[in-house]
């Protein structure tokens, strides 16, 4: 059998008065149809990133709403492991080849995999590159499978591609964060655009106390009395570390107090994690104002708050990013954000709410410096990236995306919306828009479109052929 992920309780009722309503009545009455419905979900760790972040607060809440979920996740080794990771790479654009042992082992693993998945589903959702594969080995029986691809595959390298590519065949969707993320040759007819969202109720970004959080962040060595700026990251070269340690160099000839805190996890699915460590600590060395932290030296999901909530700006300084629930959850607790002008984030700081969009070592000093030389200003760009969070960006609205999804690919069972709660979609990002509130929208011919944000609606309006041909299929 594939490894189960033991998760806890949870209810849809505790995200009333945080998420929007219209989101909570639309989840009631999808998740109608779809009671007592199996759906796995399968990745290839179950602690560090963003996917196992998401799946633990996803599963328990599907069976909240009825159906039977449950997390698998699968085996590999260590080897097998640094393949994904080269797969991963390449995909988001490295140089990477894979050598004839290395196909061989994703084969071989797929294989095995497929083996151990005993149980029948409705709905499989497999996430990212690493179990991908079990699909063509296990074959598709009467279950809807779906790729969920959280990584920026616009511009994969052609090798890498070219080996994922024939496992996608037998999929009946696949689902990425961005529309430009979908490969043009993808061999899945169908395409969801879905962004990934962070869960307000969870420990990470609940309310938490001030005093709390200065009692955890002071027990750990650091200084409030003093700027702080924080990444929090697993160890890997996409998102720049190092660039970070040069940025916070540059901003402290400004700010001579200035402190940073580089707070990263390792994840069983990520053996670059921890060549990278050794890197950032090289590069940090001597210098007692630069805090390195991982989640094996005992900074768990609390400190990770702590230091968002605490922090003066939070930094992500990615080159190339999938989503990065990191900014949303920074912005949650309404701190300001300096980020790479890469993948998801700019959709989370859309219109110039949240903080700053950088594309460089320098740019993001300067940043760091102006929000930390204008507090004011500073809390006006977290608190308007807050409400963006809230609208766009919270579990519930990720649910109802996938819940809708499982009844459009459940053919004996086609989904009739009830014209009160028609959910109205942004074309360019897809996600979930108030079509009776939202004031961003625009009219072509006879329909009428609404976006999530200004920076959509440009998108949209600089090629409203690609956007309109029928939404959610790429023929
Ligand atoms: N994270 C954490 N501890 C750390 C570093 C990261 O809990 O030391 C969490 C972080 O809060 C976020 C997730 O790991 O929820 C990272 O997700 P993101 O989408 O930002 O990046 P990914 O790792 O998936 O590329």
């Amino acid at each position: 059998m594939l490894k189960d992920v033991d998760v806890g309780e949870r209810s849809v009722e505790d995200y009333r008065g945080i998420a929007p309503e219209a989101i909570l009545e639309g989840l009631r009455r999808c998740a109608q149809d779809l009671q007592g419905a199996r759906v796995l979900h399968v990745n290839a760790t179950p602690y560090g990133g963003g996917v196992s972040e998401l799946l633990r607060s996803v599963v328990p809440l599907l069976n909240d709403l009825g159906l039977v979920a449950d997390w698998k996740i699968i085996h590999g080794d260590e080897s097998f492991f640094q393949v994904t990771k080269a797969i991963h790479n390449g995909l988001q654009g490295a140089e990477s080849s894979l050598v004839d042992s290395a196909l061989a082992a994703y084969r071989e693993n797929a294989e095995a995999n497929a083996r151990l998945l005993e149980e029948v589903y409705d709905f499989v959702f497999v996430h990212d590159p690493q179990p991908a594969g079990i699909l063509s080995f296990r074959g598709k029986g009467d279950s809807r499978w779906v790729w969920r691809c959280h990584i920026d595959t616009s511009n994969p390298n052609p090798d890498v591609w070219g080996f994922l590519r024939p496992y996608l065949n037998d999929y009946d969707a696949a689902v990425f964060t961005m529309r430009d993320f979908a490969p043009p040759d993808l061999p899945v007819r169908r395409v969801e655009i879905i962004p990934p969202a962070i869960d307000p109720v969870s420990p990470k970004n609940l309310p938490l106390p001030e005093s709390i959080a200065r009692q955890l962040l002071g027990w750990i060595g650091v200084r409030l009395d003093r700027p702080l700026v924080t990444q929090i990251s697993r160890f890997d070269p996409w998102k720049d570390p190092v660039g970070v340690i040069q940025a916070y160099r540059m901003a402290r000839r400004e700010i001579p107090a200035l402190q940073l805190a580089l707070v990263g996890s390792m994840a069983l699915d990520d053996p670059e994690g921890w060549e990278m460590y050794s890197k950032v600590l090289a590069e940090s060395e001597k210098d007692p104002s630069i805090h390195i932290f991982t989640n094996l030296t005992g900074v768990g999901n609390a400190e990770v708050n702590a230091f968002q909530q605490l922090s003066d700006v939070v930094v992500q300084k990615s080159l190339r990013e999938g989503f990065g629930l990191v900014v949303s959850e920074a912005l949650w607790k309404g701190t300001p954000v300096v980020a790479g002008h890469t993948g998801g984030i700019p959709l989370q700081m859309a219109d110039g709410v949240g903080g700053h969009l950088v594309k460089s070592v320098e740019e993001c000093a300067a940043s760091i410096v102006a929000l930390l030389r204008d507090p004011v200003w500073a809390g006006e760009l977290g608190t308007l990236g807050k409400e963006r969070v809230r609208q766009h960006f919270l579990l519930p609205r990720l649910l109802l995306n996938e819940l809708t999804l499982m009844l459009d690919l459940a053919e004996e069972r086609p989904i009739v919306h009830p014209p009160e709660w028609h959910v109205h979609r942004d074309p360019v990002c897809g996600m979930v828009v108030d079509g009776k509130t939202t004031a961003i929208r625009t009219t072509l011919g006879s329909n009428s479109f609404e976006f999530c944000c200004e920076d959509c609606r440009a998108r949209f309006l600089g090629d409203p052929d690609r956007y309109t041909c029928r939404r959610g299929i790429v023929q």
